[in-house]
């Protein structure tokens, strides 16, 4: 691209290029660990979009070789044993869809080498010295993308064969030819395009707009939860003096939980159940600003920023009113945005229903997020 830097560390949509790429593998059901191969001299950029994803642990660095199939011969010696499959991807692919992974993740139960392709669209011709030497027939023709997915054990020999071998090879599933072996097709995504060109960079940015479903997204969330002696009345992050509070796994914040789901639905990330289950013990009585930050995490790290939240506490009693302007402080930095985007309400339903009877309390919200 004649620039500075290296082109995975180009930003689109708020995000660098191998950021999004990693993002999508980290948010993949099947993915267990990342190993990301990069240049030395990338290293400190690198830690720092790390960081900024939140999900690190699952993701090992390493550093490439001079040839491609030393870079993947480094990541090798980083997998874990235990590991039985192994997908390589390309970092300058951000706009991977999840429907590509789980194609390729699926292919890999019947074969062992597995490929996604997209037809071609450009008739391509055999040419030496500007002339044509033949017509290639298109309809035989796919263009191959990644991520391309081996058995471990078929990636072993690879690595061997290719120790042995003195030729280089563009792509991974060439060397599972030259061994003889069969490469399954799999349907890949005519957006999964390389980022190679400064043209890419605009038509990478236009894709993601577009996979991001426009400018602005909005959630909803509802929650409930049953108020009982013998516990902390937590809301919005707020320890209200009152004789009960409000029962559940974690310690229950209502508000904060309705603010989770709407920002998760939002970003088209599932619900707080999904993320968090009641079933893992690690979330028992937990702080659930913390899961809420974990939340912002996975919504920050698909490219958006909140526009604003806007919440309603429905309760009887006690009065929250005087706790407001605690709770909205606390979720405005929890979100790292400014007070002004978050408002918070309070209600009481004239004594009507579960909430007037002083049974529950529950919390509704919505959330706004942009690209
Ligand atoms: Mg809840």
């Amino acid at each position: 691209m004649g620039l500075e830097k290296n082109k995975i560390l180009m930003p689109i949509g708020g995000r660098s290029i191998v950021g999004l790429t990693l993002v999508a593998f980290l948010a993949a059901p099947n993915i267990r660990d990342v190993i990301l191969v990069i240049r030395p001299q990338d290293d400190l950029e690198i830690r720092q979009i790390l960081n900024d994803i939140g999900d690190s642990e699952r993701v090992a660095v390493v550093y490439g070789g001079a040839q491609r199939t030393d870079s993947v011969a480094a990541a090798a010696a980083a997998l874990k044993r235990d590991i039985s499959h192994v997908l390589i991807h390309d970092g300058a692919r951000p706009l991977i869809k999840q429907s590509t992974i789980s194609a390729v993740v699926d292919g890999l139960s019947d074969y062992s080498a597995v490929i996604p392709t997209v037809n071609v669209t450009n008739t391509i011709k055999v040419v030496a010295d500007n002339s044509v030497q033949k017509t290639l027939l298109r309809s035989q023709l796919k263009a191959v993308q990644t991520p391309q997915g081996f058995d471990r054990k078929l990636f072993e020999r690879m690595l061997s064969f290719c120790e042995q071998s003195s030729d280089s090879y563009t792509d991974d599933a060439a060397i599972v030819e030259a061994m003889g072996e069969t490469v399954y097709c799999v349907a890949g995504d005519v957006s999964n395009i390389k980022v190679t060109n400064a043209q890419d960079l605009l038509l990478a940015e236009a894709l993601l707009k577009d996979n991001r479903g426009g400018a602005m997204r909005v959630g909803t969330g509802y929650d409930v939860h049953r108020l009982v002696e013998g516990r902390k009345l937590i809301i919005g992050g707020v320890d209200i003096p009152f004789t009960k509070g409000l029962e559940g796994h974690s310690d229950a914040d209502v508000l904060a939980h309705a603010i989770t789901d709407a920002l998760l639905g939002a970003a088209g990330l599932g619900d707080i159940g999904l993320h968090f289950p009641d079933s893992d013990n690690s979330y028992k009585n937990i702080d659930s600003l913390v899961l809420l930050k974990r939340a912002m995490q996975s919504v920050v790290a698909k490219g958006y920023k909140v526009n604003n939240i806007d919440a309603t506490v429905v309760c009887q009693s006690p009065k929250l009113r005087p706790h407001i302007a605690q709770m909205t402080a606390n979720i405005a930095a929890v979100l790292q945005v400014d007070e002004d985007k978050v408002n918070i309400k309070a209600t009481t339903t004239e004594r009507l229903g579960f909430e007037g009877e002083g049974l529950g309390i529950s919390a509704q919200a919505v959330a706004s997020l942009s690209c």
